[in-house]
């Protein structure tokens, strides 16, 4: 006997219909003997539906009432859930995230969770029952209700795999697994069968949505094996493991691309000490995360500072740096929302080289101008004009030959 985590997504539980399929899922593993705890997303659109509402309410929506809105979308499934499992006969028992005691910090829409009591969870378990957990949601020590970040409900589904050592945590959602790219933009992604925790960290973080990245780091940190999988057939989905258990490394997983950052510039910056903190700082106090930098040495005494952040934050760093330009006695600054950054992502790349000049050939061969460039280890990512992201992944997908069954490994 198993005790599982099942996570479905929101595509996964669309419909009254739908939700009556995962019941039949859920109960033919309770049937094989396995004790099953069950967490799930709102139906597909909800969560962005309650949003609307918000935006209607307030202009900047405040975060403590947000959360207790968005909460309700996973109450929904989760009662509905229960009941069609009643009705097959069964037994389960839906919990919120406060009831479970899924304790969070208070950052509200983007909480971390704390700590699990699993106490009542495993009381339901020995009774007989499914426990059917509502995802992206906690609680504070001070009773308000948090969530965890879009996607959250998968990090919710780890760490209660972690907290109830539990022996596997199953991803279902509406593709077969983790791809080599987006399969719903690239027709020739492929299915990756194995992967390990640091390649979808950084397939995950580069923009591969499938996974929410926290969700992943918690996996690795925990040691639980994750499987992606379809909840609309049979098949073996993905498995995310440590290193050690994949014998052969392939030089590139996989093709990223996200279109949710804008690029900035800052013209004829003064070259001194203090300049770069003086035009970080106000924007990090302001709670915006910057991507990448890039600094270019002009002639003379002058430079020119590129850097990219969320477009969600876009305007808000805009309307920022307009006074850090004056105070540094910078020319201008200027920015970009249509860009995307696309990059290539593989462990086997730490021991080669020649991987980023491939890159620029592709994108070169295609006349597709890369505005900046970042490396890691295991990563190269360019930002380019937006509307050639589906052009740059499906090329650069052929390039790295991910369409091909047989790759080259590292040695
Ligand atoms: P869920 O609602 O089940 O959490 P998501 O929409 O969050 O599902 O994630 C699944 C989607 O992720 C897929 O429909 C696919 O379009 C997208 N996706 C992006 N990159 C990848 C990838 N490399 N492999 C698989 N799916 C990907
Ligand atoms: N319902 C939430 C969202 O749409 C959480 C999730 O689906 O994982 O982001
Ligand atoms: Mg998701």
């Amino acid at each position: 006997m198993a005790l599982i985590v099942q996570k479905f997504g929101g595509t996964s539980v669309g419909s009254t219909e739908k939700i009556k399929n995962v019941a039949k899922r859920v109960l033919r593993y309770q049937q094989q003997g396995h004790q099953m705890v069950v967490v799930l997303s709102a139906m597909s659109g909800q969560t962005d539906k309650l949003l609307g509402f918000a935006a209607d309410m307030q202009r900047l929506p405040d975060l403590r009432e947000t959360d207790m809105l968005l909460a309700t979308g996973e109450q929904i499934t989760i009662a509905l859930l229960a009941m069609a499992i009643k009705e097959a006969g069964s037994d389960a028992v839906s919990l919120l995230g406060d009831q479970v005691r899924i304790i969070t910090d208070a950052m509200h829409t983007k909480a971390r969770i704390r700590e699990i009591e699993t106490e009542l969870i495993k009381k339901h378990l020995d009774a007989g029952r499914v426990v059917v957990v509502a995802g992206f949601q906690g609680v504070t020590t001070e009773g308000d209700l948090t969530t965890l970040g879009r996607g959250g409900s998968d990090t919710t589904a780890v760490a209660l795999a972690a907290a109830l050592k539990a022996d596997s945590c199953e991803i279902y959602t509406d593709v077969e697994g983790v791809y080599t790219t987006d399969p719903n933009i690239c027709a020739e992604a492929r299915k990756i069968d194995m992967i390990t925790y640091d390649e979808m960290l950084e397939l995950a973080s580069l923009g591969a949505k499938v996974l929410e990245i926290r969700s992943v780091g918690l996996a690795k940190r925990y040691k639980v094996p994750l499987h992606v999988r379809s909840t609309f057939s049979e098949n073996e989905g993905t498995w995310v493991v440590e290193e050690d258990r994949l014998m052969e490394s392939m030089l590139v997983s996989g093709i990223t691309y996200s279109r949710k950052e804008a690029r900035i510039t800052i013209r004829n910056v003064p070259d001194q000490p203090g300049v770069a903190s003086k035009i970080f700082l106000p924007i990090s106090n302001a709670g915006v995360l910057v991507d990448m930098i890039i600094q270019n040495t002009r002639e003379g005494q002058m430079t020119d500072i590129t850097f990219t952040v969320l477009r969600a934050d876009y305007l808000r760093t805009m309307e920022i740096l307009k006074e850090t330009v004056k105070d540094i006695g910078a020319e201008s600054v200027n920015g970009d929302e249509s860009i995307a950054k696309v990059s290539i992502v593989g462990v086997g790349m730490r021991n080669h080289s020649g991987i980023a000049t491939t890159m620029f050939q592709v994108m070169a061969h295609e006349g597709i101008n890369i505005m900046m460039i970042s490396t890691s280890e295991i990563k190269v990512s360019c930002i380019i004009a937006e509307k050639y992201t589906e052009l740059a992944v499906r090329t650069l997908h052929t390039a790295f030959a991910l369409d091909k069954s047989k790759q080259p490994v590292e040695e």
